[in-house]
């Protein structure tokens, strides 16, 4: 069972049928919600020395070496960002939308 996911603001528990990847606002407290991707730099690397070690073990060289490095890589990439999303879900403060809400729409102007 995957555990809950939680908004950093509130501490309610956030249903992940409400969650977006683009943005989302938390159905308890309005606050404007991204799901946090720092997992994302520290896996990249370890699926694509994943990968390279693959190939280095199936013999493959040259430019062979190098495609199967990265089809590899982005494989495991893929299915250890899924495994992560669904069991290690986190939320974040989505602040670019904050600064949306202050600034105003780009067109805010039209009404005269
Ligand atoms: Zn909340």
């Amino acid at each position: 069972m995957p555990k809950p996911v939680r908004c950093p603001a509130c501490s309610c528990e956030v249903s992940r049928i409400d969650i977006r990847p683009r943005g989302f606002t938390c159905p308890h407290c309005k606050q404007v919600l991204k799901v946090d991707a720092h997992y994302a730099h520290p896996l990249a690397i370890m699926s694509l020395m994943f990968g390279t070690f693959l190939s280095y073990l199936l013999g493959f060289s040259g430019v062979w070496f190098i495609l199967y490095m990265l089809l590899v890589g982005a494989a495991i990439f893929l299915v250890a960002a899924l495994v992560n999303r669904w069991f290690f879900l986190k939320l974040a403060r989505d602040n670019s939308a904050l600064e949306f809400r202050i600034t105003g729409p780009r067109d805010g102007q039209v009404k005269q």
